[in-house]
């Protein structure tokens, strides 16, 4: 038998990575009742290559008698499917979980295309962690009644589930993987900009045999999740997404029996203490900001340094940004790939011109970005201070602040100081730092001496306006079940 390293699944070929090998339809139609079938609205949109602004197929628009089709299909399905023995439900989920490291290659490119990730993260990180999430939660499947005791575990019934553009496989898993380990259905609804991962998932799903219609995958824009979360039939929403999206969501469920789990934006404090060991702190904020050009709602955005070790940090920082190679998504040797739509790419540069008009410091290196396609070079900014708009505001790209600090105190105080709190890292040689940093923190996931290190058995989650409720771990079966005793 050969080998599966979870964690590299091909080597690789010469830069760039060849498309010859994946197969994509034209045109996608709605996954629904374990079929593709046409959307009643008629309608499809286009869903293109960031990294040159080419169509690459058109993807199914479902209005809200589509939404309907959906929710009574899984409704259907729950039936049998919440009756289903704990050991044969959790042998499914692992058979997509195998079926999703053996199609790793494919789903990694398509990824990339679609979304304009660089290969390198798709391979390494989305697609093998998103398959984790499948084998871990087939664990739990046969467990529910250890993980809590003198409880009887229910499933709740049809799951409506929609996710962003920024993970787009690895979000679709850290909501399925779950919610059919606890017996319960699906409604998922991708971002407009990067279906395609989404949809191939769902061909994996009918080839797995998983029976009709647990999952159903609809595609299509605000509207389409706006119409799931509405569908009287759906008993639980589960959203990642921006936060002003997510406070509409829950506006619009007051007093309406629906569970509800929302993980939204961020804006993370990366932390340099003087005694940290300095070259790996540059790297760690390196990855913490321009990981994924910088689309993580846990991203590290917001870099403090301890004022002692500000100028020689800075000076490294500046000269290893020059270094990362930005272009071609597909390319294995890529660092910062495409900027995932025209939309962000204008948001972002909106806040590099609010950065510059409110007087801070702009860094960037110099370099030669690709003529078509959406580019962000890696930016810096310097002489920022906590009023900054660039340092209140979430903007979900290559873009970072850089502020000073003197005592962990006033750190503290600066890092709380936002209206987020999910995610925040620590650099320092001391225990008795990261434990104070760890206990003070107002955020959902402290690293320390790392960052966007992300595990299926870990918690994640937000404090304040990140989110409500976790994914992740035994805390994500919790929103997906209710309790008799
Ligand atoms: P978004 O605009 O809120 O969209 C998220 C999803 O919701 C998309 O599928 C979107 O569809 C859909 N949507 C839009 N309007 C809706 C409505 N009124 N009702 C129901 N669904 C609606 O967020 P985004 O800009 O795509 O994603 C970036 C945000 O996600 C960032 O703020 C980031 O921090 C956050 N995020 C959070 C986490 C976390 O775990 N906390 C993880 C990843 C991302 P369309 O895209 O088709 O419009
Ligand atoms: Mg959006």
């Amino acid at each position: 038998m050969s080998k599966v390293d979870i964690n590299k699944s091909w080597n690789y070929a010469a830069a760039p990575e060849s498309t010859a090998h994946i197969q994509l339809k034209k045109k996608y139609d709605l996954f629904i009742g374990g079929d593709f079938v046409k959307p009643l609205s008629k309608k499809y949109f286009d869903t293109v290559n960031p990294a040159n602004g080419e169509q690459i197929a058109k993807v199914a628009e479902a209005n809200k008698q589509d939404v309907d089709r959906a929710v009574k299909a899984a409704r259907k399905a729950f039936k049998s499917w919440s009756k289903l023995s704990v050991k044969e439900r959790g042998k499914y989920i692992f058979r997509i979980a195998r079926m999703m490291q053996e199609r790793a290659r494919e789903f990694a490119v398509i990824e990339s295309l679609d979304g304009g990730k660089p290969i390198r993260e798709s391979r390494d990180i989305d697609i093998p962690l998103a398959a984790n999430h499948f084998f871990y939660y087939a664990g739990w499947s046969d467990k529910l009644e250890y993980a809590f005791p003198n409880k009887i575990p229910k499933p709740l019934g049809v799951a409506g589930q929609i996710i962003p553009w920024n993970f787009p496989l690895l979000m679709a898993a850290w909501k399925i993987a779950p919610a059919l380990a606890t017996g319960n259905t699906v409604v998922l609804k991708p971002a407009e900009t990067t279906s395609l991962t989404a949809l191939k998932l769902a061909e994996l799903i009918q080839d797995s045999g998983l029976p009709k219609g647990v999952v159903n995958i609809i595609t299509g824009a605000g509207e389409t999740g706006a119409a799931i979360v509405s569908h009287p039939d759906v008993d639980k929403i589960a959203f990642t997404g921006s936060t002003e999206v997510g406070k509409l969501i829950q506006k619009s469920l007051a007093g309406i029996e629906k569970k509800t789990t929302l993980e939204l934006g961020g804006k993370g404090a990366n932390i340099i203490f003087e005694d940290a060991a300095i070259e790996q702190a540059v790297e760690g904020i390196v990855n913490a900001i321009f990981f994924n050009q910088g689309h993580v709602c846990c991203a590290g955005s917001r870099l403090f340094v301890q004022a002692s070790v500000a100028d020689v940090v800075i000076e490294k920082l500046k000269e290893r940004i020059s270094t990362l190679i930005i272009g071609d998504p597909l390319d294995k040797n890529t660092d910062i790939g495409a900027i995932n739509s025209t939309e962000q790419l204008a948001t972002i540069e909106k806040y590099i011109a609010i950065g510059k008009k409110e007087g801070a410091d702009i860094y960037q290196p110099k370099c030669q970005l690709p003529k078509k396609g959406n580019w962000c070079p890696p930016t810096l900014f310097l002489n920022v201070s906590q009023s900054h708009t660039i340092v209140q505001e979430e903007i979900f790209g290559p873009v970072l602040t850089i502020q000073t600090f003197r005592t962990i105190d006033e750190v503290i105080e600066k890092a709380n100081n936002t209206p987020f709190g999910l995610s925040a890292g620590v650099w320092t040689e001391k225990g008795s730092k990261i434990f104070k940093l760890s206990q003070k923190l107002k955020a959902g996931v402290i690293w320390a001496n790392t960052f966007n290190k992300f595990d299926p058995a870990s918690p994640f989650g937000g404090y304040k306006e990140s989110g409500m409720g976790r994914e992740g771990g035994l805390h994500g079966l919790k929103p997906y079940l209710k309790f008799k005793s």
